[in-house]
């Protein structure tokens, strides 16, 4: 363990802390950070996908450069900003007609999916939510609310409905996941939940933090219609995967579906803490004073917004991110034959998920061990997954594909030493993960 990871314990809380092994990071550059005893480390996590165009990057470095040195307030509670005008309509431009109303600017996924989440209820007048089984919409009360992660400390809305999202992988097939989750929707809706009570249907394009759990063909496009067809909100939190990620710009664009509210977060900022609700003006304006946090509109946080999302258009980074996982998917399915711990290979462009199994089932514990090794070997990768056996794989959207190998034989080498019982399974102990 290095000094600076010992240190921080005595003077840090671990509230916030979801460590899968001891790493101190003194700075980073692209898709690599470096470590307090001066290693390099490919970075697959990309701080949970919020680095989106890698550390450091130019452009954002220099719009925040610009913002600070002429800064206009730190606040758009009280006073119009430009940065946040030019973020707001640049945001506007990039989601489907019936969501382009109004835009509101947040610090974080789970401040935004909260703001939604009351919004809808108080501008629609209905009481009920809907969301999946394994969804992550935050960490705040009100976010927590309406999510259905186990690993979630916190109390569900008495007006949350969970529902399963369907999973290819276990259910066998796509079709055979797709048709029990509607079925399963359908039934709620003609007995206990009265789809004209619901303001709000919630979805991740790609559940990620629930499993990397891609949506079978046709779910989605399913879902709209019954949505349309009762009047409900379709909300679609591209908070992890959206802003390129999938390969296109938004994740909800490979379901051919128009959701009412779009939120974005994490790599919204490039590193930066801002996110945004985009979606119609009657619901966006629904009252003054009703979701305020004092740097809400930071121009700074929003000056890095606007610089990502031109970098993400300029280089091309959704078509980068569409290419280079296809390099690094299908270098993950060659994998598979020589590791019998893999169950599972999915995702889309640079979300991508394995899923590590067993003869007992979700292979949690060398879940946790192949992480903690690729560490040692110098690859940061974490795991997602309701069971916590999912390797999750969210790199910087610039990632080459001489990098997306580099990483591949890291893990490689990470799942033989764990297959062999080589990596010692004490060095878990303060590492629960989650
Ligand atoms: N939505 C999704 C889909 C997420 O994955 C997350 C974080 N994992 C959030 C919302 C919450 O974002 P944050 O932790 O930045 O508040």
């Amino acid at each position: 363990m290095s000094g600076l990871y010992a240190r921080e314990s005595r003077s840090v809380s671990k509230m916030a802390h979801l460590r899968f092994f001891p790493q101190a990071i003194v700075g980073g550059s692209g898709a690599y950070v470096t470590g307090d005893d001066g290693r390099q480390l490919l970075d697959f996590a990309a701080s949970w996908g919020a680095a989106s165009l890698g550390h450091a990057h130019p452009a954002v470095r220099e719009a925040v450069n610009r913002a600070l040195s002429d800064q206009a307030g730190a606040s758009y509670l009280s006073a119009a900003n430009e940065a946040c005008v030019l973020l707001a309509e640049k945001l506007l431009s990039l989601v489907p007609e019936r969501a382009r109303g109004r835009v509101w600017f947040g610090h974080s996924g789970s401040d935004a999916n909260e703001t939604v989440a009351r919004m809808v209820v108080a501008a629609t007048g209905r009481s009920r939510i809907i969301a999946f089984e394994g969804a992550y919409h935050g960490g705040t009360v009100g976010s927590m609310a309406v999510s259905g992660h186990p690993a979630q400390q916190g109390a569900r809305s008495p007006g949350l409905t969970l529902v399963p999202y369907p999973n290819s992988y276990a259910a066998g097939s796509p079709d055979a996941a797709k048709n029990a989750a509607l079925a399963h929707i359908e039934r709620l809706f003609a007995t206990e939940v009265p789809p004209e009570d619901v303001a709000a249907f919630f979805i991740e394009p790609i559940q990620s933090d629930g499993g990397m759990l891609v949506p079978p063909d046709g779910f989605l496009k399913a879902l709209e219609g019954l949505c349309r067809e009762h009047g409900i909100l379709l909300v679609s939190d591209e908070v992890k995967v959206g802003l390129g990620r999938s390969g296109r710009f938004n994740a909800f664009e490979h379901d051919g579906i128009e959701p009412d509210i779009v939120v974005f977060g994490k790599g919204l900022g490039g590193g930066l803490p801002i996110s945004a609700v985009v979606g119609p003006e009657a619901i966006l304006n629904h009252a003054v004073a009703f979701s305020l946090q004092t740097v809400h509109g930071n121009p700074v946080c929003a000056a890095a917004a606007l610089a990502v999302l031109r970098t993400i258009e300029r280089d091309g980074l959704a078509a980068n991110a569409a290419r280079s996982g296809k390099v690094l998917r299908e270098a993950l399915e060659r994998l598979a034959p020589r590791h019998p711990l893999i169950g599972n290979v999915r995702g889309r462009g640079l979300a991508l998920g394995v899923e590590l199994i067993d003869g007992h089932g979700p292979a949690a514990r060398q879940t946790a061990l192949t992480v903690y090794r690729a560490f040692q070997l110098g690859l940061v990768l974490y795991y997602v997954g309701v069971h916590s056996n999912v390797l999750e794989f969210t790199p910087p959207l610039t990632l080459t594909e001489s990098e997306a190998h580099k990483g591949v034989a890291i893990l490689d080498q990470a799942l033989a030493d764990v297959a062999a019982g080589q990596v010692d399974e004490s060095l878990l102990a303060d590492f629960a993960g989650w």
